[in-house]
């Protein structure tokens, strides 16, 4: 019976192992060439606050977090 308990554990402690190993492989090898990194930050040209470009608003070559912004630096 303490065997057998004993196994059991070790198999399911390999199995929690191996799923461990499989995710943190699976989460990290394609982070480095993929979206992440591919974001650009860019601040604000009313108040300096840093976003990323694709939610930034695009005017004349310049980015706004805010379209109010945007309209205060245009006027
Ligand atoms: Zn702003």
């Amino acid at each position: 019976m303490g065997y057998l308990l004993r196994l059991v554990i070790l198999l399911i402690l390999g199995w929690l192992a191996y799923r461990l190993v499989r995710r943190l492989v699976a989460d990290e090898s394609p982070r480095p060439s993929g979206k992440q990194a591919r974001i650009e930050i860019v601040p604000c040209a009313k108040c300096g606050v840093h976003i990323p470009r694709e939610e930034a608003l695009m005017h004349n070559g310049k980015a706004y977090c805010s379209a109010a912004h945007m309209e205060e630096d245009t006027k």
